[in-house]
């Protein structure tokens, strides 16, 4: 069993924008939810940072 000893000097990139601060979020509109494509919208893990916050 290994430990997680290691500690990166550099802040770990957040893995659900990768870095960009952006992620993709799917557009719905109407009742049915229609898929009407994606657009960019803020990462709510590192909040546009690009880092992961709880590295
Ligand atoms: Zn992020």
């Amino acid at each position: 069993m290994a430990t997680r000893t290691t500690k990166p000097s550099e802040p770990s990139v957040c893995k659900p924008c990768g870095g960009t601060g952006n992620v993709p979020v799917t557009v719905r509109v109407g009742r049915k939810r229609r898929l009407v494509g994606q657009q960019d919208g803020l990462c709510l893990n590192c909040f546009g940072s690009g880092t992961d916050p709880n590295a």
